[in-house]
């Protein structure tokens, strides 16, 4: 995944701004690869459901992620597909 410096700095600002007194959820998305799962572990701010998009009918997923991983899910399955809350 790229990672640019200045989407981070944005990030964290948002992060003080609002989780001061919010009790601290961790952001829950793999960024593992196949053996292993490895969480984000940033704090998360967005209650996300995303639809199947493979054609299957699968349910609809629910993940707690941080800003970051919200922008990477809309990217990867389409803004669409995505239903995000802030926590
Ligand atoms: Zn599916
Ligand atoms: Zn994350």
């Amino acid at each position: 995944m790229v990672r640019s410096a200045e989407l981070e700095k944005e990030s964290v600002v948002v992060d003080e701004l609002i989780s001061i007194d919010r009790e601290p959820q961790r952001c829950e998305c793999d960024h593992g690869d196949e053996t292993a799962y490895a969480p984000c572990g940033r704090k998360a701010k967005w209650r996300v459901t995303i639809d199947c998009v493979c054609g299957e009918g699968h349910p609809r997923r629910v993940e707690i992620l941080c800003s970051r991983c919200l922008r990477t899910a809309r990217q990867e399955f389409g803004r669409e597909a995505i239903t995000a809350r802030r926590l």
